[in-house]
C-alpha cells in the first residue's frame, strides 16, 4: 500500500519532492508544511494540501513519512520530532552538520523503531553508475585513481547556503554527494585524506575544494568543487590499469580508451613543442580500442521506493545510516585538513 508522504520546507528541494510524489508509484503527496505562510499559501494556489503547523503534520495518524527538505542546520531537530512522533523519516542532505548531531539523530531512530535515511539521490546519477558499470565489468582493468568533479561560474548562492550558521559551503552542499559516491565506488577503508578550500566570493564558507583520498590499497580519489570554473574540467577521469575512462560533462556519454596490446617494438618518437618524445607518443587503434558507454538505466523513484519496502521489512534501506555517518566524520577530517594545512589520518 502507498505510504502518506509531508514534505516539511517547501523551498526549492521541497517543491522537487512534491513533483516526484506526484508522479508516485509508493507514496501519496498528503501534503506539505513551511514555516512561511506565503509558502504555504503558493502550495495551496497548486491544489497541495498545506498544513498550518509542524505539530497538525505530527498529530495526524495518517502521514506515514515525511521529507525534510529545509535548511542544513534545522535538519535534526526536525527529524528527531517526526520520529518521536513516530513517523518515518527521509531527511535532505547533508543530513547534519556535526556527526554528533547525526549520532542523535539515529539514537532517535533507534528508540522510535522507525526508518530514518538520508536523501542521497546522486547514486542515481547517471555518470556516477556509468562510473561503477565500469568497476563491475572489470573491463579496463583495476581501478587506480578515480577523479570526479562540479564546476560552476556563479559562485556560491547568496541563500543560507552562502552561510556558516546553517550549514552553508561546497564541502556540504556538492561535497556530501560527490564523497559519498566515492565511498560507493571504491569499497575498501580510506587512510587518509588532504583538503584544502577556496574562499573567492564568499569568505564566510567554503565556494569551493579540492580533497585528496586516499585508501588502504594505495587507489586514490580526488573530488573538486569550483564555483569560479568558467570552463569546466571533466566530470569523471577513471585511470585503470588496462585502460582510461572520460566523462566530460554528465550530459555526455562515457569515452572508453582500453589497451589491447601493452608492447610496442615500433613506437615512433613524435615532435611535441620544442623536443621529440617516445614516452608520451600517442597510441593508435592498433594498440587501444576506442568506445563510448551506453548511458546506464537509471530511475530516481527508486529512492522512495526502497524506502517504503524498507518501512515494509521487505528489503533493507539503500542509505544506511553507517554510510552517512562515514561521510559526514570525512567531511570533518577534511575541514581538519584545510584548517591544519595537514594530511588527516581517517580509519
Ligand atoms: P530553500 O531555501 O529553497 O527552501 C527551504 C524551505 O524550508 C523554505 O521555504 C523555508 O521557508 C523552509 N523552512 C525553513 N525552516 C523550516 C522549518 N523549521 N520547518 C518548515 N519549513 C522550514 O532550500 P532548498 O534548496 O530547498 O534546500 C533544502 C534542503 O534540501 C537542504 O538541506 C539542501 O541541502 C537540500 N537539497 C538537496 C538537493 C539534492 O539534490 N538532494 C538539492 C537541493 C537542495
Amino acid at each position: 500500500m502507498k505510504k502518506n508522504l509531508v514534505v516539511i520546507g517547501y523551498g526549492g528541494m521541497g517543491g522537487w519532492h512534491t513533483e516526484k510524489a506526484l508522479k508516485s508509484d509508493v507514496v501519496n503527496l498528503r501534503g506539505i508544511y513551511d514555516i512561511k505562510a506565503e509558502r504555504r499559501e503558493l502550495a495551496r494556489s497548486r491544489g497541495i494540501f498545506a498544513y498550518d503547523s509542524f505539530d497538525a503534520v505530527l498529530s495526524d495518524p495518517e502521514v506515514d513519512l515525511v521529507t525534510v527538505a529545509i535548511p542544513n542546520d534545522a535538519h535534526p531537530e526536525v527529524v528527531i520530532r517526526a520520529l518521536e512522533a513516530g513517523k518515518n523519516a527521509i531527511c535532505e542532505k547533508p543530513v547534519a552538520i556535526t556527526s554528533a548531531e547525526l549520532q542523535t539523530m539515529i539514537d532517535a531512530a533507534h528508540r522510535s523503531g522507525k526508518l530514518f535515511t538520508v536523501h542521497q539521490n546522486r547514486r542515481w546519477d547517471v555518470d556516477f553508475l556509468a562510473m561503477k558499470q565500469l568497476m563491475k565489468t572489470g573491463e579496463i582493468g583495476e581501478l587506480i585513481r578515480v577523479e570526479s568533479r562540479i564546476h560552476g561560474s556563479r559562485g556560491i548562492p547568496s541563500d543560507w547556503r552562502g552561510k556558516k550558521a546553517y550549514g552553508g559551503g561546497m564541502l556540504y552542499d556538492w561535497g556530501v554527494h560527490l564523497i559519498d559516491q566515492i565511498l560507493q565506488l571504491i569499497d575498501e577503508k580510506v587512510r587518509y585524506v588532504y583538503c584544502t578550500l577556496e574562499n573567492i566570493t564568499n569568505d564566510e564558507v567554503d565556494d569551493g575544494f579540492r580533497l585528496e583520498i586516499t585508501f588502504e590499497s594505495g587507489k586514490t580519489a580526488y573530488v573538486e568543487v569550483g564555483t569560479l570554473n568558467f570552463i569546466a574540467m571533466p566530470r569523471f577521469y577513471m585511470k585503470c590499469k588496462s585502460g582510461t575512462a572520460l566523462i566530460s560533462d554528465w550530459r555526455e556519454k562515457t569515452k572508453v580508451v582500453r589497451c589491447k596490446y601493452w608492447h610496442e617494438s615500433d613506437v615512433l618518437p613524435v615532435e611535441t613543442a620544442a623536443g621529440l618524445t617516445k614516452t608520451m607518443a600517442p597510441r593508435d587503434d592498433v594498440t587501444t580500442d576506442t568506445y563510448e558507454l551506453e548511458r546506464p538505466a537509471s530511475d530516481v523513484h527508486d529512492f522512495y521506493r526502497n524506502v517504503c519496502r524498507a518501512i515494509d521489512g521487505l528489503e533493507p534501506q539503500l542509505v544506511t545510516h553507517e554510510q552517512v555517518m562515514r561521510v559526514l566524520k570525512l567531511i570533518e577530517a577534511a575541514f581538519r585538513s584545510a584548517e591544519t594545512g595537514a594530511r588527516v589520518d581517517f580509519e
